[in-house]
C-alpha cells in the first residue's frame, strides 16, 4: 500500500500461518516443537543431533554503517532478504534475530521486528515478552546477586561451626555433602566425602568464601532504561545489620547470563559456563564463582527453556529464529550460536541463514567475528552492510570528519549537499567496508531506500560503495515492497556467497589484553592509541595473575561514532581511546573494557516511545508499537 501503513497495522493485517504448519514445512518433527500459543514455538536442541550429518547452508551476516539513534534498517534488511530468498528465489532461508530488550522498545528506538513490509509477525509478541527468555535471564542474574549479599551477611554474623551445620545439615543424625558441595571440596583440594572427617581448618575454608564487599563485580539487572539505578545502596534495613554497600543495576541484556545464552552450544556447556562466572573476589584476592556460591544448578534450571530458540515467521511466511539479545554497544551484540547452528542445518547445503550483528560493523560485526565465530567455529560466506542516505548525510554534517574517496567529476556541479554528503558522509561507509575486509570476508552494500532519497543520491552511494571495494552495492525496497523489493540483493548474496573467502580473526587470543584492545582501537576504530585508567590497569594485572588473559575482547563503546565520542561522525581521527574500567565475563568467555563514559544502564529520553503505546480494552489490540 502507499503510503505504507504503520508497522503494527501491517503486522496485524497478515494472518500468520499456524506455527505447527511452518514447523512441518521446514522439516521439524512434532516432538521437536514446544508451542507457546499458535504463533511461536520453542525448538528442541535434539534437532542438532538428528541433523548432525546434514551439511550447513550458506551463512550471511547483516551489519551496518555507524547508525543514527533510530537504526538504519539492519533487521528490516535481514527480513527483506530472507523473504526475497525464500518467496522469490525459491531457496530455503532462515533469519536469525535477537530478541529485543524492552529498554529501546519503550525508550527511543522502538521495536526490532523489522518494519514496513519486512517484519517478523506478530510484531507485538516479538517486541514484548515473547517466550520469557529475558525474564528467565533476569531471574537467574538476580538470584546470583541475592546469593552474594546473603552469603556475605551470613558469613559475617555466624561462627564456622554454625555455618557448617547450616550448610551441611544433619538429616536423621547423618550429615551429607550435596554434589555441588562435593565439587567445591574438590576445588579446595579436600578429598573427603564424610562431613565428620573435616578438620577445623578445612571447615573454615569450606564455609567461608570471604567475599570482599568492595570487590563484588556482579550487578543486579532489570530490562528497563532506568537511569536512577546506575548507582544504588543495598542492605539499608536494620535486618541487614549494617551490611549496606553501593552497587548498581545493568540493563538485563548486558547480563553475563545473556551472553552465555548467546554463546553456548548446549545444556552441559551452559551449566559449566554459568558455574565459571566470577562474581567478585575474596579478601585475599581469589576469584569467587557461581559454583562457589552453590547456585549453578538453580541457574541451569531457570535457564532450561530459554536455551531453546523460538521459531516465528516473516510477513511472507518464511521461518525466523529469535534467540538471545545482547546489545552490541555494551555486550557482544549477536543472536545465539545455537539458533544459527540449528538454522544452518535446517536450510540444507543449498540454503541461506541470514543473521544480524547489532549497530555498526565496527562493534557488532567485530564481535561477531572475534567472539561469536571463535566460539561457534562457524564462518560467514558474505557480509551485507546496510547503509542509508539519511545516516550518510548525518555523517556528512560534522566538521570533524576526514575525507572519503575522490569525488567523481560528474557530481562536482551537483547541489552542494552532494559534495558534503559524498566527501564526508560516505567516508563512514568506506571505512566500514575496509573493516569487513580486515576479516577477509566479501561485503555487499545494501542501501536501504527511504522515500525521501533521490535517485542521484542512491546511484552515488552505490557507486562509492563499489569504488571502495564492495563486491556489489544494491538498492533495497523491502520496507515498501516486501521480499520483491530485495530480489536484487538476494541475487547478489547468492552470487558472492558462492565464492571462496579467506576469513581470519583480527588478533590472536595469546596476545596480551592490552595488545588486543589496542589492535581493535587502532585497526577498527581508527584511534591513534589507547589510554588505560589506573583502575583498568589494576584489573588487567589481576586478570593476568588469575590466568584470564587469553580471552577475546568485548568492547563496551558508543554505537553512534567509530570513536568513543558519540558526536564525532564520519571517520574521526587523531583520538586516544580511553579505557575507563575493565570487567571479566569468565563464564561467557570474554574481557569487557568500558570505553569513555559508556554506561551499562541506558536512560529514558524526555519523550519516550511509551507515550504512544496503549491498549484498546475492548479489542485488546495494542497501539503505538513500531
Ligand atoms: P536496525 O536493525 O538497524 O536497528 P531496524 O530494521 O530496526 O534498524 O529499523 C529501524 C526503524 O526504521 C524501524 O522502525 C523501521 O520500520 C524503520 N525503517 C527501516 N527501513 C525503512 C525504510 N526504508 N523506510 C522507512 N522506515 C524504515
Amino acid at each position: 500500500l502507499s503510503p505504507v501503513p504503520s508497522d503494527i497495522e501491517i503486522s496485524r493485517a497478515q494472518t500468520p500461518k499456524p506455527i505447527s504448519q511452518l514447523a512441518q514445512e521446514i522439516g521439524l518433527l512434532p516432538e521437536e516443537l514446544e508451542a507457546y500459543g499458535n504463533t511461536k514455538a520453542k525448538v528442541h536442541l535434539s534437532l542438532l543431533n538428528r541433523l548432525q550429518h546434514q551439511p550447513n547452508g550458506k551463512y550471511v551476516l547483516v551489519a551496518g554503517i555507524t547508525p543514527t539513534p533510530l537504526g538504519e534498517g539492519k533487521s528490516t534488511v535481514t527480513i527483506g532478504l530472507v523473504q526475497a530468498l525464500s518467496a522469490h528465489l525459491k531457496l530455503n532461508s532462515f533469519a536469525c534475530l535477537r530478541q529485543p530488550s524492552q529498554g529501546p522498545t519503550f525508550g527511543v528506538k522502538g521495536g526490532a521486528a523489522g518494519g514496513g513490509y519486512a517484519q517478523v509477525i506478530p510484531m507485538e509478541e516479538f517486541n514484548l515478552h515473547l517466550t520469557g527468555d529475558i525474564h528467565a535471564i533476569t531471574a537467574a542474574n538476580n538470584l546470583v546477586a541475592a546469593a552474594i549479599d546473603a552469603r556475605i551477611l551470613h558469613e559475617a554474623t555466624q561462627s564456622d561451626r554454625a555455618l557448617y551445620s547450616r550448610l551441611v545439615p544433619s538429616v536423621n543424625g547423618v550429615r551429607c555433602f550435596s554434589p555441588i558441595q562435593m565439587a567445591r571440596l574438590q576445588r579446595l583440594g579436600i578429598n573427603k566425602s564424610d562431613p565428620s572427617d573435616l578438620t577445623p581448618e578445612e571447615i573454615r575454608a569450606f564455609v567461608r568464601l570471604d567475599l570482599d564487599p568492595e570487590k563484588v563485580t556482579w550487578q543486579r539487572v532489570v530490562d528497563t532504561n532506568d537511569r536512577f539505578l546506575r548507582k544504588i545502596t543495598v542492605g539499608q534495613a536494620n535486618t541487614e545489620k549494617g551490611h549496606a554497600r553501593q552497587t548498581q543495576f545493568d540493563i538485563a541484556v548486558a547480563s553475563e547470563i545473556m551472553a552465555i545464552l548467546a554463546l553456548t552450544d548446549g545444556l552441559g556447556d551452559m551449566r559449566a559456563r554459568l558455574g565459571r562466572m566470577v562474581v567478585g573476589s575474596s579478601r585475599n584476592g581469589q576469584p569467587i564463582t557461581a559454583d562457589d556460591l552453590g547456585v549453578t544448578g538453580a541457574l541451569a534450571v531457570l535457564m532450561k527453556d530459554a536455551i531453546k530458540p523460538t521459531l516465528m515467521q516473516t510477513l511472507e511466511g518464511t521461518p525466523v529464529f529469535v534467540h538471545a539479545g545482547p546489545f552490541a554497544n555494551i555486550a557482544h551484540g549477536n543472536s545465539s550460536v545455537l539458533a544459527d547452528k540449528l538454522a544452518l542445518k535446517l536450510v540444507g547445503e543449498e540454503g541461506y541463514v541470514v543473521t544480524e550483528a547489532g549497530f555498526g560493523a565496527d562493534i557488532g560485526m567485530e564481535k561477531f567475528f572475534n567472539i561469536k565465530c571463535r566460539t561457534s567455529g562457524l564462518t560467514p560466506d558474505v557480509v551485507v552492510l546496510v547503509a542509508t542516505v539519511r545516516a550518510l548525510k548525518m555523517h556528512g554534517g560534522g566538521p570533524n570528519v576526514t575525507a572519503g574517496v575522490p569525488l567523481p567529476k560528474e557530481y562536482i556541479n551537483e547541489r552542494n549537499i552532494f559534495f558534503i554528503f559524498y566527501l564526508y558522509g560516505c567516508s563512514n561507509l568506506k571505512k566500514q567496508i575496509q573493516i569487513t575486509h580486515l576479516f577477509g570476508v566479501p561485503v555487499i552494500v545494501a542501501l536501504n531506500v527511504f522515500k525521501t532519497d533521490t535517485q542521484a543520491e542512491i546511484d552515488m552511494v552505490c557507486r562509492i560503495a563499489e569504488a571502495s571495494g564492495a563486491s556489489a552495492a544494491v538498492q533495497c525496497h523491502h520496507w515498501s515492497r516486501g521480499g520483491r523489493g530485495s530480489v536484487e540483493l538476494a541475487h547478489a548474496v547468492k552470487k558472492v556467497a558462492s565464492q571462496k573467502n579467506h576469513f581470519q580473526f583480527l588478533y590472536n587470543l595469546q596476545d596480551s589484553i592490552v595488545e588486543k584492545i589496542r589492535t581493535i582501537a587502532q585497526k577498527v576504530y581508527g584511534a591513534d592509541d589507547i589510554e588505560l585508567s589506573p583502575e583498568a590497569q589494576a584489573k588487567i594485572d589481576y586478570y593476568n595473575q588469575q590466568g584470564f588473559s587469553a580471552l577475546p575482547i568485548c568492547m563496551a563503546k558508543t554505537h553512534l561514532s567509530l570513536s568513543h565520542m558519540p558526536e564525532k561522525k564520519g571517520v574521526p581521527t587523531g583520538f586516544i581511546l580511553p579505557i575507563r574500567d575493565i570487567r571479566a565475563s569468565i563464564g561467557a568467555g570474554f574481557i569487557y573494557p568500558l570505553v569513555g563514559t559508556m554506561s551499562t544502564m541506558p536512560g529514558l529520553p524526555t519523550r519516550p516511545c511509551f507515550y504512544d503505546i496503549d491498549l484498546d480494552p475492548v479489542t485488546e489490540e495494542i497501539k503505538g508499537l513500531f
